[in-house]
């Protein structure tokens, strides 16, 4: 049954921005990295044509914004013509990037073709460290030298910075840095444990001291960079009192699509058992976003559970995160565990503060190695 727009925003309003996620593949082997434990083969990544359709209906969906990522997006040799078909669908695209496989004639080429934006993932301050962190030798010099190319070509970038235990002393080095290469914009994101991280989880894990004084500092930063740096901040949750308006609200502001086209709410949500998910190889992004039970599961409140049902905070923070409720609580409806009203509140700070034991020290675990 065709519905009209008014029908259709009883559902949900259009999503404004789509993650893109073209491939897996990536150099790096960051410790922290979100993605799953069994990458998508590059052989089942969806084709030029099929992600171009997929911008095309983005647009028509209503996306303003296309973030395109990875793995590592420079890895796909057609990532100049994904930024075209972009372009032509009339999106505003911005590059997420390790910064690995671009040159300047590259850089060149995807700028022509209208890329808007990049994000520059940075793994630590000096190059010794970022190249442990991101386990690929001379990442760091080739990450500087793409900054400058950008910066002579007048492109916005951002840094990104993910924050965690080992790195969160050397956080006013990383706002010196993102000024130096100049950027508009740091984003600085404490760790998420999804996917590969999990397996960093005592490695990586924030103690209470660091997040609260990170919390100090950022607030701090942004007061005295105000009209210079932007400070964009995923502080931890494991300690807070709310939880995080996970994706805005699932279903309400974001799209995203995997390297072989499987539409997803959130980047984690395959982690959710209970949900099946559909690809833009069968079903239009229209009817999977307004129309599929994996969308349509965790959208206004009638799915969730006390506290929340009853909490004057639900159509703020929408329960937290749904994945993070699954991995913790085992329940996708339940409150999000960092929430204090949640039952789970002290087995998530037990689970924290034991990660975050700094009495042994652990090495990395790298994908593939
Ligand atoms: S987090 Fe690191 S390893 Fe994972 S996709 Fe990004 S750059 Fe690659
Ligand atoms: S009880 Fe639920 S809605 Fe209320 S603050 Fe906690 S997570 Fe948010």
């Amino acid at each position: 049954m065709e519905r009209n727009r008014e029908q259709l925003a009883k559902i949900a309003p259009p999503p404004m921005a789509m993650l893109a996620e073209v491939t897996h593949r990536c150099p790096l082997a960051c410790p922290y990295c979100s993605n799953p434990l069994e990458l998508k083969a590059a052989s089942q990544e969806l084709t030029t044509e099929e992600w171009a359709s997929v911008f095309q209906q983005a647009a028509e969906l209503g996306v303003l914004h296309l973030h395109l990522s990875g793995g590592e997006p420079a890895s796909r040799r057609d990532i100049v013509e994904l930024i075209a078909a972009a372009e032509k669908a009339d999106l505003y695209t911005n590059l997420i990037t390790s910064g690995i496989g671009i040159n300047e004639k590259r850089l060149d080429a995807m700028i022509d073709v209208g890329l808007k934006h990049i994000q520059l993932s940075i793994q630590g301050v000096d190059e010794k460290t970022a190249d442990l962190v991101g386990g690929y030798k001379g990442g760091y010099k080739r990450k500087i030298q793409l900054a400058e190319w950008i910066g002579a070509r007048s492109v916005p970038l951002t840094v990104n910075a993910v924050c965690h235990r080992t790195n969160m002393a050397s956080i006013p080095d990383m706002i010196d840095l993102a000024i130096e290469l100049g950027a508009g914009r740091l984003e600085i994101a404490t760790v998420q444990f999804h996917g590969w991280a999990i397996e960093n989880r005592s490695q990586l894990m924030p103690t209470r001291e660091q997040v609260e004084a990170t919390t100090q500092l950022v607030a701090d930063a942004r007061e005295r960079l105000e009209g210079k740096l932007v400070i964009d901040y995923v502080p931890a949750d494991y300690y807070a009192t709310y939880p995080k308006a996970c994706m805005g609200g699932w279903g309400r502001i974001g799209i995203n699509v995997d390297p072989t086209g499987l539409v997803l709410p959130c980047h984690a949500a395959e982690s959710i058992p209970s949900l099946n998910f559909e690809n833009t190889r069968e079903t239009s992004l229209h009817d999977i976003w307004y129309h599929s039970p994996s969308f349509n599961a965790f959208r206004g409140t009638d799915w969730m559970q006390e506290p929340c049902r009853s909490c004057e905070r639900k159509t703020a923070d929408f329960g937290g995160c749904r994945c993070q409720a699954m991995a913790i609580a085992g329940d996708a409806t339940a409150t999000d565990p960092a929430c204090h009203k949640s039952p789970l509140k002290n087995r998530m700070i037990e689970l924290a503060e034991n990660a975050a034991d700094t009495s042994e020290q652990l090495e990395f675990v790298y994908r593939g190695r």
